[in-house]
């Protein structure tokens, strides 16, 4: 089914000038971007985003990383979508995500692992209302 996830470029991937590669991984993948911006999170927003994780022992290193310099948040769309970016994305810990994701060939740590990606369609529209109002996802004029 057609689905909107949310995936944020962290920091090292602004860092590592690793911006295009990782947005052409996902667009080979068929997905396409709807909406997309530079911002600088501020601790609160970041807090928001990974409310899930409050009381783990990573969460404030996290959230310091996370905020740390700006970041690139964007909404893709497809098929499957949610699906289709966590599996480009690879594993958590680029230690055993495989050979051809997006952690497993670029990303350095568990920590600085580029790249966020909804695990979930509810956790997604959760996600995207964080970052976009409706009038910043667009409609691409030929979306199928
Ligand atoms: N994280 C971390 N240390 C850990 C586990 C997670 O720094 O031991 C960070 C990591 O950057 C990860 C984020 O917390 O991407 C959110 O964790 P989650 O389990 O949701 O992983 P993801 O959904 O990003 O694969
Ligand atoms: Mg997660």
């Amino acid at each position: 089914m057609k689905q909107r996830t949310l995936v944020l470029l962290k920091p090292d991937a602004l860092e590592r000038g690793l911006v295009g590669e990782i947005i052409s991984r996902l667009e080979g993948w068929g997905l396409k971007i709807i909406a997309m911006k530079m911002i600088w999170m501020d601790e609160a927003l970041a807090e928001r985003h990974y409310a899930v994780h409050r009381d783990k022992p990573f969460f404030a290193g996290l959230v310091n990383f996370i905020t740390s310099s700006p970041i690139i948040a964007a909404v893709f769309e497809g098929e499957d979508a949610v699906e289709v970016v966590r599996r480009a994305m690879g594993e958590t810990d680029p230690a055993i995500a495989r050979p051809g994701t997006i952690r497993g060939d670029l990303a350095q740590d568990i920590e600085r692992n580029l790249i966020h990606g909804s695990d979930s369609v509810e956790t997604a529209k959760r996600e995207i209302a964080l970052f976009f109002s409706n009038a910043e996802n667009f409609k691409l004029p030929r979306g199928d």
